[in-house]
């Protein structure tokens, strides 16, 4: 067999995302229009939930969701510390406190941490639903609406007042199509936020959807309209509106941000999600559970869970752990498996370990499960064009290096 060069996540370009790019690039509309409008139709109809924005980035959709709720100066948000910077980063562009917090061995954020973090300035929760395995939801929901928690909520904001509780606004960067409980992400809290960046399940190169899912009295329909408005500049009325003869004139109802989705970007994710249930799913599901299938009962393989009786994983990324080695093992390693040419990775270096939290203040020490599950853990690739001889050259190059060292 010829060794090739195996990269982490590549994305899946065919014709058929070129000849739907190609099909925008003709029509004479390119910036958001009919495609991200139908796009935005098909993730809410996807997910079951009544209204989804898309927008240029998860980055920016968790923003403007945090902004929307009023959250702010005085304010702190509880998030995970084992996650990538942008959940905490838009936390601190809102002039809000980012309250990082322990995870479980599962990688996710721990219920029991979350609790302790509690305080009358928490506005909102950010769960991450890392490698595409949802949060214990139900737990999180049945925290933030337990009476003696709403009481202590103090709401400043129009929103806040209507919501009267913590929000719920999930990071679902990684889980587009999991299930929690046969309930889809994307309705699994207030608001879920997806990422279509160039590595994720579904890509749009860069992109991020917005799933509306608050509660009564909320009207979404007129909150996606606002957000629409809020995405690009306050504007009343959008380019495609404008361009239409004697439709020139606008007002600005607030300064927006400028961060809409193109319609070249939803042609890609218009293909990607026709096809991602019964392909791409299907595919990364069969990658998962051949790594498992070589991986269980070697003894210092520790395997991430992604199916269990309440949740199914999209999965995302094959989060394997190394038994009884330590930081400095695990990047030799990683070393050793990348002279292979295979290209492995690392979800996440936890926040703590980043010089602008450090310098905030935040420890490592603080969050021993979160140093203890990223020192051992090795990503494996997962794509769509990973054949199964690829994966068996993985395996090869993980077996060999991983035996000789434990
Ligand atoms: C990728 C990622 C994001 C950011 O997504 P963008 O679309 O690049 O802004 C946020 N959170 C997590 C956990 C991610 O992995």
């Amino acid at each position: 067999m010829i060794k090739k060069n195996i990269p982490f996540s590549p994305p899946r370009i065919d014709e058929r995302i070129i000849e739907e790019v190609v099909d925008t690039l003709r029509s004479g509309w390119i910036t958001t229009g009919p495609k991200t409008r139908l796009f935005e139709q098909r993730l809410s109809s996807y997910c079951g939930v009544p209204a989804t924005v898309c927008v240029g980035s998860a980055t920016a959709g968790l923003e403007l969701m945090l902004r929307w709720y009023g959250v702010g100066p005085g304010d702190e948000v509880i998030l995970p510390a084992y996650t990538y910077a942008a959940t905490a980063n838009v936390v601190i562009h809102c002039g809000a406190h980012p309250v990082l917090v322990d995870v479980g061995n599962d990688f996710n954020i721990s219920l029991s941490e979350v609790e302790k973090a509690l305080s009358p300035r928490t506005k909102v929760i950010i769960p991450v639903d890392v490698a595409g395995l949802p949060c214990d939801y139900d737990d999180l929901h049945n925290l933030v609406n337990r009476s003696d928690v709403r009481a202590f909520f103090r709401a400043a904001t129009e929103e806040q007042e209507t919501l009267g509780r913590i929000m719920i606004l999930a990071d679902a960067a990684h889980s587009l199509g999991a299930w929690y409980r046969g309930i889809r992400s994307g309705k699994l809290a207030d608001i879920s936020v997806f990422s279509f960046h160039a590595v994720k399940n579904l890509t749009t190169a860069e992109g991020g959807a917005i799933c509306l899912n608050l509660p009564a009295p909320f009207d979404h329909a007129r909150l996606q309209e606002y957000l629409w408005i809020f995405s690009l500049h306050g504007q009343s009325r959008d380019a495609l509106a404008k361009a239409r003869a004697g439709n020139w004139k606008y007002d600005i109802l607030m300064p927006g941000f400028k961060c809409n989705m193109t319609d070249i970007q939803a042609s890609i994710g218009l293909v990607e999600l026709e096809r991602y249930d019964d392909d791409m799913l299907v595919r990364r599901r069969d990658i998962f559970q051949r790594y498992a299938k070589a991986l269980e009962g070697l003894s210092w393989a520790s395997l991430p869970v992604f199916e269990t009786d309440l949740k199914t994983s999209s999965y995302h990324a094959f989060l394997l752990r190394l038994q009884g080695i330590d930081e400095e093992q695990r990047d030799r390693i990683i070393q050793e498996i990348t002279g292979h040419g295979v290209a492995v990775n690392v979800h996440f270096i936890p926040l703590p370990m980043m010089s602008w939290y450090r310098n905030m203040g935040y420890r490592m020490e603080d969050y021993p499960t979160a140093y203890e599950n990223f020192s051992k853990e090795i990503s494996l690739p997962v794509y769509y064009d990973l054949s199964p001889d690829m994966q068996q050259q993985v395996i090869r190059a993980l077996t060999q290096v991983a035996g000789k060292a434990l």
